[in-house]
């Protein structure tokens, strides 16, 4: 019922020389017929390009963060609305750098998520959780906070295209990855917890992913758990070759 997603968040990386092999060597492959939804999140200077090249494919293109106003004076920021009127499908909100670096509050996180669904993206809303909440009593409290923070005001109508991704930011980067029981685990609390602030049937559709140094090797343990819905891959998705293996075994 829920289709697997895997998402590669190219973060700060791949130079224009870069870009356009990648593409080349992915695009062809994502024209076929996938059982999983494929999409690649980009620095915005790319994404108009990359939404024109991949117009005939199935491939998406995701952007990595957008602004919680249509428009306005934000020198440096990017608006929702252009981003939906290029062709852009997802857009990643409170990502885990932005939240760290960027002072990305549960509140902005909240008024992105908004914006995205208002002007037509879908949001892949971010959680995560941190080693010292990890290690403590209180870890789920942690995701299951930002989750209750990010939807406020949001009713299950609007739910309907919003993607969680829960990701434990000492995974994230770290080459040491959850285990795939402790990821379902969080992602089976965060369904629970989307069964009681909204419904079952809410939670039950709502696709969950799980990113943090994810690899052609672990890929397959995350995926075959009952709550993970697919993948938000950093590092191993900068190589197509990894990229492609990942959506073959989301398959
Ligand atoms: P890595 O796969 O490099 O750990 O990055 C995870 C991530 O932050 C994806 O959004």
């Amino acid at each position: 019922m829920r289709r697997p997603l895997v998402l590669a968040n190219w973060k700060m990386n791949m130079l224009p020389a870069q870009v356009q092999p990648y593409l080349d060597q992915v695009i062809p492959e994502v024209e076929k017929d996938t059982a999983a939804d494929v999409a690649i999140a980009a620095q915005d200077l790319y994404l108009a390009e990359m939404v024109r090249q991949s117009s005939q494919s199935r491939l998406m293109i995701a952007a990595e963060n957008a602004h919680w106003t249509d428009d306005g004076a934000y020198t440096g920021e990017t608006s929702p609305k252009a981003l939906a009127q290029v062709g852009v499908h997802y857009v990643l909100i409170g990502h885990f750098e932005r939240r760290k670096l960027f002072n990305e509050t549960d509140e902005r996180v909240n008024w992105k998520t908004k914006a995205a669904l208002r002007n037509g993206l879908k949001p892949i809303v971010d959680l995560d959780e941190d080693l010292t909440a990890y290690e403590g009593d209180d870890a789920s409290q942690v995701v299951l906070k930002q989750l209750a923070e990010a939807l406020d005001g949001l009713t299950e109508t609007d739910l309907k295209d919003v993607t969680i991704a829960y990701e434990p930011t000492w995974a994230i980067g770290s080459g040491e990855a959850a285990s795939a029981a402790q990821a379902e685990k969080s992602a089976a609390l965060i369904r629970t917890s989307l069964a009681n602030l909204y419904s079952r049937e809410l939670a039950d559709r709502t696709r969950i992913l799980y990113g943090g140094s994810v690899t052609t090797e672990n890929a397959a343990d995350f995926l075959s758990q009952k709550d993970i819905d697919g993948i938000l891959v950093g590092k191993a998705a900068l190589d197509p070759e990894k990229f492609l293996e990942l959506i073959d075994i989301a398959q």
